[in-house]
């Protein structure tokens, strides 16, 4: 759910992406501004300053989301956490970083940027509500409602729930105390399980009250809530599990080269089928075009097997990314998850050695989960 977007475009080198279910916010909240809100406070505006209003005030709201977000990167990013990209959604966004921060200090400087900014925010909206005349009803009215909005924000995201920042506030804390970011992670999600079944409580209580809409709101935003924070926790931990160990330990080696012209036919019986390697360089006079694996073949009808060839199939060097041995797992685990790729290639002095995919990091997980260690 969170990691569904799409891209509208870059700022400060992170690439910016609406998740879908922005449409539906961006609908609604211009909707209910401009069928509800605005003209029950403002009985003289036509209908279509009323939908002007509400969509420019959807407009600036969606902004005010997007700044709150862009601080906690900025912030990240001022402290050498890397930001690939800002999912929008609901009612925030997600930064899709790929390491965790390193320190609490970092991790609660982070958190505060973005509720502090939709604080400020607020403050600013209100200040333009009490700093221009009675005149201009239409500037009041929106400045008032972003101003609310942002408070609103500010209040709602601090909540201690991980992954809201106010659970990441917590912890901080808890991790600054304990010393031990999973022990502290656990403890976060799950007071935000709490948090999120809390509120699908409400909503069902809402709901019995004959509040229809704002019961199934707040159960949404629950069952959001409830579901990041499960998500969040298995994150951690899935990357504690690998950190400290090797692309070395888990690559597959010896990657046989092939012939660009080579038909899938061919590769299957003569390269995969004989030596049982899942990953081959398509190279030609020594030089590298891509790598072709069994995913790549998987994706062929088998129909086409006589006649495809692995240059028509595989994944062109430019499209390839690289680690080498001795780099860490959990952050191949990054890159195949910020990338949405399935592998990636070793390379040591300017060589291919290897491919590292989902498959190996899988295996090494559940090998260590039947042993226990
Ligand atoms: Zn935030």
């Amino acid at each position: 759910m969170l990691r569904g977007g799409i891209p509208i475009g870059r700022l400060f080198g992170i690439s910016l992406r609406l998740n879908y279910s922005w449409f539906i916010v961006f609908a609604l909240v211009t909707w209910s501004l401009a069928d509800n809100y605005f003209p029950a406070q403002f009985p003289s505006w036509s209908g279509g300053t009323s939908l002007i209003a509400g969509i420019v005030t959807s407009l600036l709201f969606f902004g005010s989301v997007l700044a709150h977000e862009l601080m906690h990167s900025l912030v990240a990013k001022a402290q050498g956490i890397p930001v690939h990209s800002i999912t929008l959604f609901i009612f925030g966004g997600v930064s899709q970083m790929s390491e965790e921060p390193k320190r609490p200090k970092d991790e609660l400087r982070m958190a505060l940027a973005g509720p502090l900014t939709s604080l400020a925010l607020g403050v600013v909206f209100w200040a333009i509500f009490y700093s221009v005349g009675t005149g201009s009803q239409f500037l009041r009215a929106i400045a008032y409602w972003l101003g609310l909005i942002n408070i609103f924000l500010a209040v709602f995201n601090m909540i201690p729930g991980f992954p809201l920042d106010g659970g990441r506030v917590l912890r901080s804390i808890i991790w600054w105390r304990t010393g031990n970011l999973r022990r502290a992670t656990r403890t976060a999600s799950n007071i935000g399980r709490g948090v999120g079944f809390l509120f699908i409580f409400g909503g069902v209580f809402f709901i019995f009250q004959g509040l229809w809409l704002n019961g199934l709101w707040i159960i949404l935003i629950g069952w959001f809530l409830e579901n990041a924070a499960v998500g969040s926790y298995r994150q951690v931990a899935l990357q504690d599990t690998l950190q400290g160990h090797t692309v070395g330990e888990v690559m597959t080696r010896d990657c046989p080269e092939t012939p660009p012209d080579l038909t899938i036919e061919r590769l299957v019986n003569e390269y995969i089928l004989a030596s049982g390697r899942r990953c081959f360089p398509v190279t030609t006079n020594g030089r590298i075009l891509g790598l072709v694996t069994l995913h790549n073949v998987r994706a062929v009808p088998r129909l086409d097997w006589p006649r495809k060839t692995v240059e028509e199939v595989m994944t062109p060097l430019n499209a390839l990314k690289s680690v080498s041995p001795g780099d860490d797992l959990s952050a191949v685990l990054g890159i195949l998850t910020d990338e949405d790729i399935n592998q990636v290639i070793v390379v040591e002095n300017g060589a291919i050695v290897g491919d590292i995919g989902r498959d190996n990091l899988l295996s090494f997980i559940k090998l260590r989960g039947e042993l226990g260690v």
